[in-house]
């Protein structure tokens, strides 16, 4: 597929290299019709964010790296947007962490896990879950086919990374007992909302800040309990609703004084 030229100076430029990459997806069989969509909900919350990297997504994002770090069994489960936009970034952050990378996928098939696998391993990971006869386990009360999941991954983790996920799923693995850190632009989703920890931040800008974090942090391992034990995600999540009930404000009094302007 020919990309198209964004101009250097394009004000949307970055916004419109994170759709390239997942128009790309979609033309390999990697990212699923419904993505498009999703990732399109995704960009609407990040203009409301303000496209930049917030204090309490920093602060979730710490929490989630010490998350992994602290787990017996941290897992990744990656669909077709994650690996369109951030392969690379969680097969570094799986290194770090020591965590599994486990395909999962709401829109499932062997043409779209397989060809999610080979991109994955061709930006370096070695040991890809959940695909063909591995996602032989189910997880209970889910009806789609997102419950199929990898008995040696998510069905025996403590600690599940879900980014861009379902709601459904996330309240299943919190049934199950698992700490689930979500990587969500859209704070009121049912995924936010039920996270053990939530980032709200663009999958684009968080990975490599997770990483980053994680590997600060594994120096440090007191630190990670610390910040654990002092994470509060509901408050935390309350204040990403915040900054966008602020940014509105903003926008909204600068539209006023221009109207009494004019
Ligand atoms: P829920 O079931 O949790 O209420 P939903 O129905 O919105 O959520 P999906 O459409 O399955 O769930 O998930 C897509 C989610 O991923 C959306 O909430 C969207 O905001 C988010 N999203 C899309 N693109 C990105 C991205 N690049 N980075 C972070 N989040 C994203």
């Amino acid at each position: 597929m020919k990309n198209i030229k964004i101009p250097p100076d394009h004000p949307r430029r970055e916004s419109l290299k994170i759709r390239e990459k997942i128009i790309e997806g979609h033309a390999k069989t990697v990212v699923a019709t419904a993505g498009l969509i999703a990732h399109g909900r995704g960009e609407g919350f990040d203009y409301l964010l303000g496209e930049k990297t917030s204090k309490p997504a920093l602060n979730a994002i710490n929490a989630g790296a010490a998350a992994l770090l602290t787990a017996q069994k941290p897992v990744i489960s990656v669909n077709g947007n994650t690996a369109a936009l951030v392969a690379k970034g969680i097969i570094d952050l799986a290194h770090i962490t020591g965590a599994e990378i486990e395909v999962n996928l709401f829109y499932r098939s062997q043409e779209r896990e397989q060809a999610i696998k080979e991109l994955l391993e061709e930006a370096g990971a070695h040991n890809v879950l959940g695909v063909g006869n591995k996602a032989s386990a189910k997880i209970p009360e889910l009806g789609s086919e997102r419950r199929r999941v990898d008995p040696n991954g998510i069905l025996v983790a403590d600690v599940v990374m879900v980014p861009l996920e379902d709601g459904d799923r996330t309240e299943a693995l919190i049934k199950m007992g698992k700490t689930v850190v979500a990587i969500d632009l859209n704070p009121l989703s049912r995924t936010a909302q039920k996270a053990t920890i939530t980032i709200v931040d663009n999958i684009v800008r968080a990975t490599p800040k997770l990483a980053k974090a994680a590997r600060k942090l594994k120096q440090d391992m007191k630190k990670c309990y610390e910040i654990l034990r002092y994470f509060d995600n509901k408050r935390n999540l309350a204040g990403s609703i915040i900054l966008i009930k602020e940014r509105l404000s903003e926008i909204a009094e600068k539209c006023e004084s221009l109207n009494h302007e004019g």
